[in-house]
């Protein structure tokens, strides 16, 4: 899947160091580099010539640096020399980002899904990809796809296993797309791709781990550590939706009692629509009805304390700084918030109780930069 044409003259180590540091710090000396980085002032200038030479790069500015206000320049990513497309893909829509190599988000385009066949999603995206690369000052440097779709994915190999809501099993989406647009594709799983964008980005600057949970249609998870998302060697990892945690229902996963079979919003509607007599077909809805009838609040005082039960898990299992809450399921939050808290105070094991909870509204839009941000970090890398 790799085409080198394009790419970074250097993605060594140290290479890779500067360019992450100043992506995501901004401009800074070269000294702060060094110190950034651990990388020495000769090392740096090393790295930073050949970047700097093939545009990548640029000297700008000057700030007086040192007790004897030596000028110094400092050293900045040139935005436009590169740019990268992520899309979020939803069962009824894509959505797409343009980011440019500094990170910033330079063009955000959505378009409607006629059907979730598989070849209709792969000329949607081409389609985005295409209309926002004409929206780039540089069309022609648009270097990267990267996808972030819901399920089983394996980013190794391009393949979307499984995903539940598109209803897809065994599609090669990476190579499918990359056929379509012609560049280097990558496709992982979405919230391990938000994730990334967090961590670069978010809510998860500066933190050596941090976890983010996401509710909603599904419950899913990922998790930062020391600057990876971690993958799972199969495509799955931080299935938090499918943790056996929440009674004895069947999942349509083929499981019993996993806590999406409480938590998930299509069990929320459909126990709502049980405890009032009338059926609830949205979440802002049921919200109302958790609002004003007790027996409707009893279903997200349930609901709480099963994400408790499985924020404790992710806490004792991983240890994160914090723990990063978002998604559409969030509009339940002051419903769900007692319950939540009180089941992982119980839960929590010792020390972990001391993770941090994040609440943190994320439109689709931050998605899509997650997706970008996996892109942006594949060409630094140099890898898919
Ligand atoms: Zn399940």
């Amino acid at each position: 899947m790799n085409s080198r044409s394009g790419w970074l003259p250097s993605t060594s180590p140290g290479a890779v160091a500067v360019m992450s540091t100043l992506v995501t710090e901004g401009a800074m000396s070269r000294a702060d580099l060094s110190r950034r980085t651990g990388l020495t002032s000769a090392a740096v200038t090393k790295v930073v010539t050949p970047l700097a030479d093939a545009g990548y790069l640029q000297e700008v500015g000057r700030s007086v640096s040192g007790s004897l206000g030596r000028p110094a320049s400092l050293v900045e990513v040139c935005g436009e020399a590169a740019y990268f497309v992520g899309v979020k893909v939803t069962d009824v829509e894509i959505l797409g980002v343009l980011v440019d190599l500094s990170g910033q988000i330079r063009a955000t385009q959505s378009r409607k899904l006629a059907s979730r066949d598989v070849d209709e999603v792969v000329e949607s995206i081409g389609a985005l990809t295409e209309s926002l690369r004409e929206s780039a000052d540089h069309p022609d440097r648009l270097r990267y796809v990267a996808i972030g779709i819901s399920g089983d994915v394996d980013r190794e190999s391009g393949l979307v296993s499984y995903s539940p809501f598109l209803r897809w099993h065994g599609v090669r989406l990476a190579q499918q797309v990359q056929a379509k647009v012609g560049l280097p594709t990558l496709v992982e799983n979405d919230v391990r791709a938000l994730t990334a964008g967090e961590h670069w980005f978010g809510a998860g600057v500066g933190k050596p781990s941090f976890a983010v949970v996401t509710v909603g249609a599904g419950i899913g998870c990922a998790m930062s550590v020391r600057g990876q998302v971690l993958a799972g060697v199969h495509g799955v990892s931080g299935e938090l939706g499918h943790l056996p945690i929440a009674g004895d229902r069947a999942c349509y996963c083929g499981a019993v009692g996993c806590l999406e079979t409480v938590a998930g919003t299509a069990a929320i509607l459909r126990d709502v629509s049980t405890a009032v007599g009338s059926e609830v077909t949205d979440l802002a809805a049921a919200v109302a009805w958790g609002e004003q009838d007790p027996r409707a609040a009893a279903v997200f005082h349930e609901v709480g304390r099963v994400l408790g039960l499985g924020i404790a898990s992710v806490v004792n299992l991983f240890g994160p700084q914090s723990v990063v809450l978002t998604g559409e399921g969030l509009v339940a939050l002051d419903l769900v918030r007692e319950p939540m808290r009180a089941a992982f105070v119980v839960q929590a094991y010792g020390q972990a109780i001391h993770s941090e909870l994040i609440v943190r509204p994320l439109t689709f839009e931050a998605w899509a930069r997650g997706a970008a941000t996996m892109a942006l970090q594949a060409f630094i890398r140099g890898a898919v």
